[in-house]
């Protein structure tokens, strides 16, 4: 099978690294162009990039020269890990271009006419796809997102719960790595021995974004559901893992088993397609009293499982239950792979 050729924007950061990671060996993808800062364009790959993932820079990107994140750029779409600042424009750019740009940055994820994706849980929302090329003018091009790591995190362990029990009300309160703000991200005077109460616009991404993730489309538009989201966040002194301890009123009497058993059965359309990236189990439920730990837990399915645990009732609300992933692979890089093998699946890359 012909591979599709992707350019990464943001190639030498923290999620373009995963993506690099991740894209070696793929069957359906290669890397054909790879863009950064002035600071990296003009230089090979190997010369811009100080490589910090485990194993190699792999030997195919290595003599890439980086470019600027700006079309035109020789692939057929791009994934874009480009800094919130820079992405809003870079990425409108690619799409009026007409590139596919399926991209992991905040800016245009709660566009009403930008589907923001999770495929096991709302596939249904690239029909906004159509919308977005009417309303905008794009003939090809289109940009797609994946959420916020934490919320990726959050919505997958509720949407089960939502679908089966109905979710009234929710409150989280995350645990958030490091690697969750770049390289170098958090000083190291910061972030040892310590908790910081206070990760810019995550809590407000975390709140809106669970509501459009778990909205219905109808027509053109999302009807989000009637459920209140409160999010508290804190930066932790861990490399890689997000975790996120939520509690949840239900729209029904349900028992814990059901909660259980609606989080431990729950499988979707990336499963059935049997998508490359697709976890087997897109959730584990741990009956551990002590599990999911962001040491022991954030490798589950290749980075791509949430891990579920401590679920029991809560004196306040309904249940509470912990819930844990991979921050750059389900959270970034890998969440945006899947996307990617998802609209190949629904011929719409
Ligand atoms: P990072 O490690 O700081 O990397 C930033 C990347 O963007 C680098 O490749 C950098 O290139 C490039 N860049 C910086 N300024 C630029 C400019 N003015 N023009 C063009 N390129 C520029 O950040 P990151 O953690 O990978 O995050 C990238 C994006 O993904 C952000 O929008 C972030 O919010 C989002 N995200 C991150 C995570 C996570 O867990 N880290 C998860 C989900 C989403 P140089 O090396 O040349 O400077």
């Amino acid at each position: 099978m012909e591979k599709f050729r992707v350019g990464i924007l943001g190639a030498t950061g923290v999620v373009g690294q995963r993506f690099i990671q991740l894209l070696e060996n793929h069957p359906q993808f290669e890397v054909a162009a790879l863009a950064a800062s002035d600071r990296s364009q003009g230089k090979t790959y190997s010369q811009a990039c100080t490589w910090r993932l485990p194993g190699d820079m792999p030997e195919q990107v290595r003599q890439i020269v980086v470019q600027p994140p700006a079309p035109p750029l020789d692939c057929d779409f791009v994934f874009s890990s480009l800094p919130t600042d820079v992405a809003k424009a870079a990425e409108e750019n690619f799409a009026r271009a007409g590139y596919p740009v399926i991209s992991n940055s905040s800016p245009h994820r709660m566009g009403s006419d930008v589907p923001l994706l999770i495929p096991e849980v709302n596939p249904e929302h690239l029909a906004l796809i159509d919308v977005q090329r009417k309303n905008r003018g794009y003939d090809r091009g289109f940009i797609v997102t994946n959420p916020n790591c934490s919320a990726i995190v959050i919505v997958m362990a509720l949407a089960p719960l939502h679908a089966k029990l109905g979710i009234e009300s929710c409150v989280v309160t995350t645990m958030q790595a490091l690697s969750g703000a770049g390289y170098p991200g958090v000083a190291s005077l910061d972030a040892t021995d310590n908790v910081i109460p206070f990760i810019g616009g995550e809590e407000e991404k975390i709140e809106a974004e669970t509501l459009k993730l778990l909205g219905r489309i109808r027509g053109s538009v999302i009807d989000e559901p009637a459920m209140t989201v409160s999010a508290q966040c804190n930066r932790v002194n861990v490399s890689d893992g997000h975790m996120a301890s939520i509690r949840v009123k239900l729209s029904q009497p349900a028992k814990l088993d059901q909660l259980r058993e609606a989080l431990a059965s729950f499988t979707a359309e990336p499963q059935q397609l049997k998508l490359h990236s697709a976890p087997e189990k897109p959730i584990i439920v741990r009956n551990e009293n002590d599990r999911p730990q962001p040491r022991l837990d954030r490798d589950a399915g290749n980075g791509m499982s949430v891990t579920v645990g401590r679920i029991m009732a809560d004196n306040v609300l309904d249940y509470r239950f912990v819930a844990l992933g991979h921050n750059t692979i389900r959270g970034a890089a890998g969440a945006a792979i899947l996307n990617a093998e998802l609209l190949i699946a629904m011929n719409k890359l």
